[in-house]
């Protein structure tokens, strides 16, 4: 896989700082069930790297004297980790509202029995990947049978109460286009895969987040490979936009490594680009505790633009329009 780390500092993006910190997002591991051409995590089945026991306590202590209030949980497929069940328990017993970021096929993977009972029982926010309404484009991107076995997961999670309206289980599906392109605007996208999933499949879901592919890990290095990564680059600064500073996910979101380790956000974890604190040059989650971020410099590079540009992406999709 080709790096894409020192081609980010060519337009030199806008210095930001961060504001008070809300989520704390937490991957749990490289490993996942699927290999997605798109993925900046490069997860896959063979893939090692999981959050230990000690990590996760780690996580959990920062969250009692934090006091923040949205753990995040991603991956890899976080439910892969053999710890998941204990922390998001734990979590929610301290009052802390838990999102984790759903692929939708781990569901019905051998191992994951009851998995979906689990999270609507603890009152989990899903987060799940589905790139198209079509399945051709999902199986293509996401690998073959993969849109027949997330439909299927949305009808079983939609059976336990998810995607109601005003319901208490939100399901949220995640669009990000299939190439080197800008998403389309969220609303009328969210409209389109409504009417598909709905008249196609019976499907509900609470809200579609449209994000923007960032040029990094296997989707820049494919970018690299077929020639398109300084095409894709200048789109993106381009269509860069002031208004979206002030609500890019850094501003109010810390990353955490398998490991423990912190960031400004995901992609800056893929990148090991660590959150500048003064005395420490690889911070750990521990070295946080008691420590106010507010104020702190971003360590922003030129795949920041992934998140301004256009209508904006966030892990909460779209910033406008
Ligand atoms: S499901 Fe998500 S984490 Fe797994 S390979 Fe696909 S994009 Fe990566
Ligand atoms: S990639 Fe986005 S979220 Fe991460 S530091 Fe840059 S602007 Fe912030």
């Amino acid at each position: 896989m080709h790096a894409t780390l020192h081609l980010m500092q060519r337009y030199g993006f806008p210095a930001m700082r961060r504001g008070p910190l809300d989520t704390l997002q937490v991957n749990l591991g490289y490993r996942c069930n699927q290999s997605c051409l798109h993925c900046h995590v490069n997860a896959g089945p063979q893939r090692s790297e999981m959050m230990s026991r000690e990590t996760v306590a780690d996580v959990l202590a920062f969250l009692e004297v934090s006091g923040v209030k949205r753990l995040d949980l991603t991956g890899g497929a976080p439910e892969l980790n053999a710890h998941f069940r204990g922390l998001v328990m734990r979590a929610r017993e301290i009052g802390v509202h838990v999102t984790d970021r759903c692929n939708l096929t781990v569901l019905d993977e051998p191992g994951q029995e009851g998995l979906a009972e689990f999270l609507a029982h603890q009152q989990v926010e899903i987060t799940a990947s589905l790139p198209c309404y079509l399945g051709d484009n999902v199986d293509r991107q996401r690998g073959k049978g993969v849109y027949q076995r997330s439909i299927a997961a949305l009808r079983r999670l939609n059976s336990l109460g998810y995607g109601e309206d005003g319901g208490r289980l939100a399901l949220n599906l995640v669009y990000n286009p299939q190439g080197a392109v800008l998403p389309p605007p969220q609303a009328a996208l969210e409209a389109d895969y409504r009417k598909a999933l709905g008249e196609g499949y019976g499907i509900r879901f609470t809200r579609l987040y449209t994000l923007a592919n960032m040029p990094i890990q296997r989707f820049g290095s494919t970018l690299l490979s077929k020639g398109q990564f300084d095409g894709y680059m200048s789109l993106l600064k381009q269509a860069h936009r002031d208004e979206n500073l002030d609500g890019v996910m850094c501003r109010s979101l810390l990353s955490v490594d398998w490991q423990g380790y912190v960031y400004d956000c995901d992609f800056n974890q893929m990148l090991g680009l660590p959150l500048a604190i003064e005395g420490k040059r690889r911070p750990h989650l521990g070295d946080l505790i008691g420590r106010d971020l507010g104020g702190n410099p971003i360590e922003v590079r030129d795949h920041c633009y992934g998140c301004t540009a256009g209508n904006g992406s966030s892990c909460g999709g779209a910033l406008r329009g």
